[in-house]
């Protein structure tokens, strides 16, 4: 077999590949997947676009988040207090 041969057969079947690809899609086989909606933060399942917190029903999922909402805002905190200690002790050392 020569190398051309072997090159168009190959284009060949990738473009078979495309177009049955493309039919899958029109089929509507992904369209559920892409209606509205949101996953959840730790799990990444789809779940519906109006649930807050942005978790599913899994126990692991809600407290994976909790734990992650209580760093989040203690390195809220830290970032102001630091600052704020900061400045105190330049004041302190003016005055
Ligand atoms: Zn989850």
């Amino acid at each position: 077999m020569s190398r051309k041969e072997t090159i168009l057969r190959a284009a060949k079947r990738t473009a078979n590949e495309a177009k049955s690809a493309a039919r899958k899609r029109s089929r509507g086989l992904i369209r559920s997947e892409s209606e509205p909606h949101r996953h959840c933060v730790v799990c990444w399942a789809p779940i519906p676009l109006d649930s807050d917190p942005a978790v599913c029903g899994k126990r692991d999922c809600e407290e994976t988040q909790k734990k992650r909402e209580k760093s989040r805002k203690r390195l809220t905190v830290m970032m102001y207090l630091f600052p704020a200690i900061a400045i105190f002790f330049v004041i302190l050392e003016i005055v």
